[in-house]
Formats: C-alpha cells, structure tokens, sequence
C-alpha cells in the first residue's frame, strides 16, 4: 500500500504559456529510498507538447527582440530566486532523486553559477567581421533559433536541466522542457516555479512532464513539431541515439551528452594518497550515477598492490542507506530497474572470475560500494556503462597499455591521469579518446564556462559558455555591398 510522503510538493499541473494546466492522467513519482510515493505528477501528452510549441513560438519574437541586457538582467533573477530557495531543491532532490545531502547541496549550489554564467553570455561578440572580395561589410553573425526541445536525465536534475536550457534561453530562444520520469519535480516543475517567481514571461519557458509509457509519443513531438528547431539532450546512449537520428531526419539541430565508461590511470609515480582519495570520490559520489563516474581504476602494476592497500579502507568506510541520514553518503541507485541492472553486471562479472574485494551487498534499491579486480573483457562489466558503486580495478604495465585499456570502449567521455610527470601526462592527453581528460584529479569534473562534451558514443556537442552557442544558435552569413561589386557586362 503506497503512502504518500508528507514532503510531498504541491502539483500544479503542465505549465504552458505561464499557466499551470491539468493533464488528462497522471504517473507516480517515488522516494528511491523508501519505496514510497513522493508526488502524483501529470502525464502529458503529444497534444500538450503542441500547445507549449505554440506558446513558446508565439513568445519567440519578443524573447529574441528583447535587449540583450533584459535577458542577463532576468537570468541573474532567476539565480537570485534559485538562490534564495535553494533549500527546497536540496530537500526535493534528495527525496525524488535518492542523493546525499552533499550532493544536493553543491547541485543547488552550482546551478546558480549555471544561470549567472548564462547571463554573462548576453554580453558576448554574436559574429564577426569577414573581408569581402567586393568591398562589402561582410558578417558572420549568430542568432536565436526559436522554440528549442531540451530533455534531460533524473541523476543531477539541478544541473542538467539547467544546463540544457539556460544558455539557449539567455541568446533568445523559448523553450520547452520535458524533465525525466524519475525526477519530474526537482528536474522540471520546480524549475517553472522558479521561472515563474523571477518574472520570465508568459511562454517563453514551458515543462511538459510525462511518464515512461508516454514518453515515446511525447519526445517524438517534440522533435517532430515543425515550430521546435532544435534538441538538447542529456541521457543514455541508446536514447541519444534514437532523438539525435530522429533530429537529423527532419534536419534539426540537436545536441546529445550521453554516457561514458571513464578510466582514471595511476601511474607508479603518483601521489598514491590523493589518487586513492580521489578516486573513492570519483567512483562512488552519488552511487556511480554521474556520466563522468569513474569505472574503470587502471593502475601500473608495481604500485598496484600499494594503491589498492589505500583505495579499499577508504571505500569499506561509506555509509550505505537512506539517505534522511546524513551520515550515509550512498543512497539508493534510482529505481528497482537500475539496481536489478547493476546486480545483473556484478553477478556476471563475478560468476566470470571477478573478485569482490570490498562491498558486493545489496538489498531494496541500494548497492554498497563494490571494487572488483581480477576483471577481463568477456565480462559485461567491461564494455557496459555500470552507472552504480561498482568499480572495476585493473593493473597494466606500460603507457601503451594504458592507453588501450582507457580506449577499449564505444563511449569517450572523461579520462584522468595520475602522475608527477606532466609531460607525459599532456602527451597522453592527446592519444586518449576522450571529450575531456583531468590529470591529477578524478573523472567527476565540471563548470559552467568550460566546453563539455563527449567523443565517440558519449555525444555530439558541447554544452557549457561560449561553445553552447554553437548549439543553440544558428550562424548566418549577411553581407552589405556598397556599390563595389561588379557583374559580366552582358547581365
Ligand atoms: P535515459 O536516456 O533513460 O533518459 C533521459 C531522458 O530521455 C529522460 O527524460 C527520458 O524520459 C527521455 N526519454 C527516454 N526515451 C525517450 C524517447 N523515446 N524520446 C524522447 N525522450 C526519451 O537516461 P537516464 O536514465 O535518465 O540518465 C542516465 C544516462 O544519462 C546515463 O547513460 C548517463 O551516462 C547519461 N548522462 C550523460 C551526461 C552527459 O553529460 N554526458 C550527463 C548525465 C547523464
């Protein structure tokens, strides 16, 4: 018998063109922790997504028209009231998302700085000027799109919603969010309440919510809709790749960040006990649910031993459970489909020869930290996102074997490098196939201003300052002759 929880928020309904609007069903969104239902959350539907493109095309206009000053002047609005409620999205994060306090915390924290670093955007250079054969004033200059589609994942719902959506909007797009079905509050609601109190006009910013069984028919509109000119995506490989090819036949514009299967290499000459700290930072902050996790530890044999006599201790102290409890800092992986997932990988792995060296029980929805050695390439483990507290430790012996191991993937997200010698951490650098490597530090890496994004099977495009541009704006090239061009005198 479900109960419902009495930090329950309250419901409002759709929010298109300003207005909360009822949708014809409903879905349950559940408290991970407990099992229990935290808020009953509207369903909508492929008609309420045209409703919302139609409202977020009729706002474009004056959106795109609006000074550019306005629209930094609102974004940093909207962070203040961000700001000030901050404590309501810790609580509801933590309920709906199964985090630890300390990531809900720094999430809040964070997504201020994505809204502020939006509105910083406003005042860059939108174009450049080109020389012309014919003496023209010859521009290269960007603008708004119109109504862009953002979708977004349940795992940070405070910074990956606002990340798909804030710098689109602070360059004069409108927007229609459909947040995941695991976090429709923290990752889509919410943010309308915060819209709304900051003032930002009616349609400009519209959250259309759904459940998993509506959610085929909902993302198809959203990308089918001939008022909606672009995507941003943030979730699994195998969804990206659905939205991105659907994108690409109708001929929009989508960025996708996907997932990833980060390697964090130590070297023999590294500080073992940071690399060791970090890299219990890396694998088991917020239960391995972060793209950038790290999942695979490949070590250099000879400290290998050394390493692991620092790593395990670290990781055997992590408090497992609900996380009301603030002393547990692993919570519970997000719903029963994702803990039967990341059982099925450590029951594989282990029944293929991996040995659990820390960790390896689970109950309800939680998995303890686990680290496996003795793991080889016919393991699933191997190849599969795990996106849970599993992390896999494997020793090499030379540089080359490192970087083989690191890019024996599809995905290309993060690689960390450990060592005092920074040449040859820069020169490994450029052979690992990766969007993004951080040497001496773990996998778990971000800012607002930094060019984010994946290679390989982890995604096209890069989120994050002066590169969201190019996802969210269109270049145009706009010429002014001034008399000098000259045509074949027969015309
Ligand atoms: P998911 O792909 O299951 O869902 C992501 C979003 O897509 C959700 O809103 C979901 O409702 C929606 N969706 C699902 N099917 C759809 C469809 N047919 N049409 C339109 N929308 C659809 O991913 P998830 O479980 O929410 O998130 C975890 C995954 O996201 C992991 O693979 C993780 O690595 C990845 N991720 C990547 C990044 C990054 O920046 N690279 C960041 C966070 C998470």
């Amino acid at each position: 018998m479900l109960t419902m929880n009495q930090e329950a928020p309250n419901i409002r309904g759709l929010y298109i063109n300003g207005e909360w609007v009822p949708a014809s069903g409903s879905f349950d969104s559940f408290d991970p922790s407990s099992r229990s239902l935290y808020a009953r959350i509207p369903d909508g539907t492929a008609r309420d997504v045209a409703a919302a493109a139609e409202a977020a095309h009729s706002a474009f206009p004056a959106w795109s028209g609006r000074p550019f000053h306005e629209r930094a002047h609102l974004l940093l609005k909207i962070a203040d009231v961000w700001e000030r409620r901050k404590e309501d999205f810790v609580k509801a994060t933590v309920k709906e998302g199964g985090g630890w306090l300390g990531k809900g915390a720094f999430e809040a924290g964070y997504v201020a700085e994505v809204f502020r670093s939006a509105a910083a955007l406003c005042y860059q250079n939108i174009g450049e000027v080109l020389p012309s054969e014919h003496g023209k004033v010859s521009t290269a200059t960007r603008w708004p799109l119109g109504v862009v589609g953002v979708i977004s994942p349940w795992n940070m719902p405070g910074i990956l919603t606002s990340r798909g959506f804030a710098a689109a909007l602070a360059v004069g797009n409108t927007i229609i969010l459909k947040p995941s079905e695991d976090t429709p509050y923290a990752g889509g609601l919410y943010f309308a309440e915060i819209l709304e109190e900051a003032g930002v006009p009616k349609g400009v910013f519209n959250v259309i919510t759904c459940s998993r069984d509506s959610v085929m028919a909902v993302g198809d509109e959203m990308i089918e809709n001939p008022l909606v000119k672009a995507i941003s995506f943030t979730g699994s490989t195998a969804v990206g790749r659905h939205i991105a090819a659907k994108a690409g036949a109708h001929l929009k514009k989508c960025c996708v960040e996907l997932g990833g299967k980060d390697s964090m290499i130590v070297f023999d000459d590294a500080d073992l006990d940071k690399a060791a700290r970090a890299a219990n930072f890396g694998s088991f902050m917020h239960q391995g649910q972060i793209c950038m996790s790290t999942e695979k530890l490949l070590v250099q044999d000879r400290v290998f031993d050394s390493f692991m006599g620092k790593f395990l201790p670290r990781v055997s102290r992590l408090k497992t459970g609900v996380t009301t409890d603030p002393e547990n800092t692993i919570g519970p992986l997000i719903n029963e489909r994702q803990a039967i997932r990341v059982r099925g990988l450590l029951d594989d792995a282990v029944a293929k020869g991996a040995r659990v060296e820390v960790g390896g029980k689970s109950w309800d929805n939680f998995v303890e930290p686990t680290v496996l050695t003795n793991v080889n390439a016919s393991m699933n483990i191997w190849h599969e996102e795990t996106f849970g507290p599993v992390v896999i430790a494997v020793p090499f012996s030379s540089e080359e074997e490192a970087i083989a191991l690191n890019n024996d993937t599809d995905y290309g997200l993060t690689a960390a490098v450990w060592t005092e010698d920074e040449a040859r951490a820069l020169e490994m650098a450029g052979k690992l196939e990766t969007g993004m490597v951080h040497i001496n530090c773990q996998n778990v890496n971000d800012e607002p201003h930094v060019p984010f994004g994946g290679v390989k099977a982890s995604g096209v495009g890069r989120y994050g300052g002066r590169w969201s541009l190019d996802a969210f704006t269109e270049l145009r090239w706009i010429t002014l002759d001034r008399g000098g061009r000259h045509f074949p005198p027969v015309f």
